[in-house]
């Protein structure tokens, strides 16, 4: 069988996790932990970086440190994975969804304002395969209702958004906060792993606390104080070296996975775009605003039973390819908490939506020859 999903290793992961071991310090913020926030904050631009163990934690450092009381809002898409929401309901906030595009499953910019009320406290816009939402408007409104923007980025590291004014900004450095997840299934990975990026200055001091389990560890490791205690709320939420050992020999390579991804990416797109229209099958679109990283191929097909077919089909072909999300307004533990409207689009994505195999290794001629004879 063609798996959906295989890790790619650059050949260099043991090799410093032997030396993080070697050095005999493996728990958290050690060399290979500051390296890799280092390259970030270098590379994209973020102010400050902490590695976590998951994108869920790095979302759930971001509902604590804009404070989330119980009965506050937050809006974010209905069509995501369920950390974005469980992040805030943990803190006891209440989740309105809002529509997706009818042109791509990010969650339409234009459905937003008309959810915001006195309790709104932020917008989660998840950046789905990689592809930007449309930030101009997402912060435009946020600053005219002094509300949070936490950007769930776990799938839309080394992707970009192109303002009104032009500029290309990494996805993550334009929210008061963004998350990105190293899990497995995404494009550079650690096995489990994340990152929250801190755009906002006004949180980087409580951000290392509540890192470090509620203590000014980082302060003291600094010098900044002579002994160190507890001070906040907080967590274990920073990862071992052994995890960010593994994560540097990735980042060594981002430039060279990503050139390979997209390279994949753009073979499904030319050799299947005759082929999907004929089908009545939509490709993934890449607004003009946003850049593809090669994060994921998608299909949309024309109703829930072409999919199921096509799924099938490949299965027959010994080819796994996937559905998801099932969207968080329908899910039984959401439905019966979700007081907002129907969401047709969300409906619709979650109806029609295939994954294509997309990693390193892959041939995806072999996808494209099976899809080809459909
Ligand atoms: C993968 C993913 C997450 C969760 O990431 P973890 O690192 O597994 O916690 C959250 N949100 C989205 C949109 C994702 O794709």
């Amino acid at each position: 069988m063609l798996p959906f999903n295989k890790p790619y290793f650059t050949g260099n992961e043991t090799k410093y996790i032997e030396d993080a071991v070697s050095s005999g310090k493996i728990s958290g913020n050690g060399d290979y932990t500051k390296k890799c926030q280092a390259f970030f904050e270098q590379h994209y631009g973020f102010k400050k970086c902490l590695l976590t163990t998951s994108c869920t934690d790095a979302l759930e450092m971001a509902a604590i440190l804009i404070d989330i009381q119980p009965g506050d809002e937050v809006i974010m898409p209905s069509y995501t994975f369920v950390s974005t929401a469980n992040a805030f309901v943990l803190r006891g906030a209440k989740i309105v969804f809002a529509d997706s595009r009818k042109d791509h499953p990010n969650m339409d910019e234009n459905a937003i304002e008309g959810l915001i009320t006195t309790k709104t406290k932020a917008i989660v816009p998840v950046h789905y395969a990689g592809v930007a939402c449309e930030m101009d408007t997402i912060m435009e409104i946020a600053k005219k209702h002094n509300i949070y923007v936490i950007e769930d980025a776990a799938q839309a590291i080394d992707s970009y958004y192109i303002g009104k004014d032009n500029i290309r900004r990494p996805l993550g450095s334009i929210g008061h906060m963004a998350a990105f997840s190293f899990h497995e299934t995404k494009n550079i990975i650690s096995g489990e792993g994340g990152l929250l990026a801190i755009n906002d200055e006004e949180f980087i001091n409580r951000a290392e606390i509540i890192w470090e389990k509620g203590t000014n560890r980082s302060s003291f490791f600094r010098g900044e104080v002579d002994k160190y205690g507890w001070v906040d709320i907080g967590s274990s939420f920073l990862p071992s070296e052994i995890i960010a050992a593994f994560l540097w020999a990735q980042l060594e390579n981002l430039k060279q996975i990503q050139t390979v991804r997209k390279n994949h990416w753009e073979g499904y797109f030319d050799k299947l775009s005759d082929w999907a229209g004929a089908n009545q099958i939509e490709l993934p679109k890449v607004p003009e605003y946003a850049t593809n990283n090669g994060h994921m191929f998608y299909l949309v097909c024309n109703s829930l039973e072409q999919r199921t077919k096509l799924l099938g089909y490949l299965k027959q072909n010994r080819i796994l390819a996937v559905f998801h999300y099932i969207s968080l307004h329908t899910s039984p533990f959401y439905a019966p908490k979700h007081e907002g409207g129907e969401l047709p689009e969300t409906d619709r994505f979650t109806d029609t939506l295939v994954r294509l195999p997309l990693f390193y290794e892959l041939n995806p001629d072999e996808v494209i020859e099976a899809l080809l004879k459909f």
